[in-house]
């Protein structure tokens, strides 16, 4: 699995798997454990949660499917903006590492920028990263005037910026991507299928998915990984969804593809706020 270099130094894989709406219901917690536990044995090792995701189920989720595996994996987490206060933050993250039943984050995000002083905020991030509860810390929902409150010696460090970005939504590439690559910060794309919205029966994707025989769920992921340093993080609670999903990995999209994506689904051409789920 290809990697990203974080200025830690640490890496973070370009795939991983999403969590939000598990947790949520009882009945499916056994389904949904034995799903993760199917992806960590295809060999994916990014999960992304947040303690939002079925007010923490979802991490509880994880916590049960990854016992006896955490080392090998990289877990994402994220805290609410109205835990941002200073103590709140680490509150936050110890209860998540509870859920999770594990010790550490690989990366702690916040989830959209709220109403604290960023300053406050980042320095309990250090505080989480000092006393080893976090590996990296970053951001989720940024725009580029939060992504300028950022601390400035705090900007080049985050791990990334997780946004929405699919073929349908690009807002991220107005202003944000830019910004991004230049502090050498990945973007993790969010809902990367759109939800699995009208997006996946475009007839385009549906007619180059042919050429590489594949699925247009695929083409739209391996569309997003041919952006530079961008990991996707798709959801299912179906194995054999994340099976095809994970294969996008593998696919090269040839230079006439990118273009024809690209006239069916613009870049925007001005001015536009990143839009967020
Ligand atoms: P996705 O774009 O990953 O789409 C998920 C939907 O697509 C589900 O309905 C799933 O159904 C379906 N699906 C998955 N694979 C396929 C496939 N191969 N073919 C057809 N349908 C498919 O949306 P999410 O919003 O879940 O985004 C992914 C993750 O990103 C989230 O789970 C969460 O971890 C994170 N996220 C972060 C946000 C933030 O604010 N930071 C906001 C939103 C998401 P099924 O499960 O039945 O297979």
């Amino acid at each position: 699995m290809k990697q990203l270099s974080l200025a830690s130094g640490h890496q973070i894989p370009v795939f991983g798997i999403g969590s939000w709406r598990m947790g949520e219901q009882q009945a499916k917690f056994n389904q949904e454990v034995s799903v993760i536990r199917a992806a960590i044995d295809m060999g994916i090792t990014l999960i992304d949660s947040a303690e939002m995701y079925g007010e923490g189920g979802a991490e509880i989720v994880i916590g049960e499917a990854i016992q006896g595996r955490r080392d090998n994996l990289y877990l994402v987490s994220k805290f609410f903006p109205q835990n941002a206060g200073h103590d709140d933050v680490i509150q936050a993250c110890e209860r998540s590492l509870r859920r999770l039943n594990c010790d550490y984050l690989d990366l702690y995000l916040y989830h959209w920028p709220g109403n604290v002083p960023m300053s406050e905020t980042f320095d309990a991030l250090h505080s989480l990263q000092d006393n080893g509860k976090i590996r990296d810390f970053g951001v989720s929902n940024f725009d580029l005037e939060d992504l300028r409150d950022i601390p400035a010696g705090d900007q080049s460090k985050l791990g990334c910026n997780q946004i929405f970005y699919n073929l349908k939504h690009r807002e991220v590439e107005w202003v944000v991507a830019d910004w991004c690559r230049q502090y050498s910060v990945p973007l993790m794309a969010y809902s990367p299928l759109d939800q699995a919205s009208s997006l996946l029966q475009s007839p385009l994707l549906a007619n180059i998915a042919l050429r590489h025989e594949a699925s247009p769920a695929q083409i739209a992921l391996a569309w997003l990984l041919h952006q530079p340093d961008t990991v996707v993080i798709p959801k299912s609670v179906k194995v054999e969804r994340i099976k095809e999903n994970l294969a996008a990995i593998e696919i090269q999209l040839k230079r006439e593809e990118l273009k024809e994506l690209d006239q069916a689904f613009p870049s925007p051409h001005g001015p536009v706020r990143l839009s967020m789920r």
